[in-house]
């Protein structure tokens, strides 16, 4: 019996054919791949702009730089989410403000915007988590009269659509992430999308140490110009050996998405009727990529959901427990927080079960067997 991974990214010939040919080239560091990744990536995600980062966490970072948010203020973000969208607005400075999020998606919705705005609020990320859209246009509808941007923090959505677009395509500024966790991969990277060519120049150049002139267009003239640094900027860049892999990762994007909505399908025709099993599911306005396929654990399932992950593990399934809860962790429970029931709930009751591109459909039975095996173990111990 051989291990079942929660993900595994599907990488092959050419991914490593693109990175022999970058290192052929003799230019690693940020150039023509970058850029070339960067239009692509734009053009699939019908973004403006598009400006390549070191990851997700440090996109998002440039996102609230370049929308305003300064040391003092207030951003609204889900508590419900991988820890890196509550700890951007420290990095400007800003304090965040966990708004609870809806049950059956695990986005924030627009009621729940709108009972954590105050006079200090600046701005908004919403999640695509675990590639559920979220509906923005709600959330665009209560923020766009007060003037409060909303950025899109879509490092789990690459695939997933709203409204008939791709996530994040109606957004003024999204994140997204290329970690292994996430459906297209080049081991650590991010992107910055952006409707705005002044917020996009700008991210560019905060990116590269906030250098007027690129080090590629440096590199590319003999008598390199004088640069100027208007003001201080980071090295967020991404490598040329990261975009080359990146720019394969895109190409099988469609895919990746057909081979993971027929396996989410698959589990939710087993799952769905199971007497306290609720699984993740489209929501009206959109598709989900399943980046995370989580099933909610009631009170009718045989054991709970940490019963159910034992059995799992017991079957050398390796299940995670359902998104965190940044609230809940000590770099932030020393704060004043807001009642968050659904979150605590959500964090609580919901399990991720294995979806990778290339899980076989007997492994994909495993897991089922084992996770209905886990309630009858339980019923039985129990009688
Ligand atoms: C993974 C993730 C991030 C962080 O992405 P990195 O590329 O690892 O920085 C941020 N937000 C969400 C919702 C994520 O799932």
């Amino acid at each position: 019996m051989t291990r079942i991974n929660v993900m595994k990214p599907w990488l092959g010939a050419a991914e490593v054919q693109a990175l022999t040919e970058v290192i052929e080239s003799g230019w690693v560091a940020q150039g023509p791949r970058v850029a070339r990744f960067e239009a692509v990536f734009a053009e699939a995600m019908q973004a403006g702009h598009a400006v390549a980062t070191s990851n997700c966490t440090t996109a998002l970072h440039l996102a609230l730089v370049v929308v305003g948010v300064e040391r003092g203020d207030e951003v609204i973000v889900p508590s419900f989410s991988f820890i890196a969208t509550a700890n951007a607005p420290t990095y400007v400075g800003a304090r965040p403000v966990f708004a609870d999020v809806d049950r059956t998606t695990g986005n924030l919705t627009a009621a729940t915007v709108a009972a954590a705005i105050t006079s200090r609020t600046r701005a908004v990320i919403v999640v695509d988590q675990g590639g559920v859209p979220v509906d923005l246009d709600s959330i665009r509808s209560l923020c766009d009269p007060l003037h409060i941007p909303v950025i899109e923090d879509a490092a789990c959505g690459a695939g997933s659509t709203y409204r008939g677009r791709p996530v994040g395509a109606g957004a003024d500024i999204a994140a997204w992430s290329f970690h292994p966790r996430k459906l297209l991969t080049t081991g650590e990277g991010g992107m910055l999308t952006t409707s705005r060519a002044d917020w996009a120049a700008r991210a560019r150049r905060l990116r590269e140490h906030s250098m007027s002139v690129s080090a590629n267009d440096r590199q590319a003239s003999v008598l390199a110009p004088p640069e100027v640094y208007g003001e201080i900027g980071f090295n967020y860049r991404m490598t040329d050996l990261q975009a080359a892999i990146g720019i394969v990762q895109l190409g099988r994007l469609a895919s990746i998405i057909e081979r993971r909505r027929a396996l989410a399908l698959r589990y939710t025709r087993a799952l769905s009727e199971v007497p306290g099993l609720r699984p993740v599911t489209d929501p009206e306005w959109g598709t989900s990529n399943f980046q995370s396929y989580w099933v909610e654990v009631g009170p009718e399932f045989g054991t709970d959901r940490d019963g159910a992950m034992k059995a799992l593990a017991r079957a050398d399934i390796s299940a995670r427990r359902g998104i965190m809860a940044a609230h809940r962790q000590p770099a932030y429970r020393k704060d004043a927080n807001p009642p968050l029931p659904v979150t605590d709930h959500l964090t609580d009751h919901t399990l991720i079960l294995p979806l990778y591109h290339d899980l076989a459909e007997s492994d994909q039975d495993r897991v089922i067997a084992a996770l209905l095996s886990a309630a009858e173990l339980q019923t039985e111990g129990a009688a």
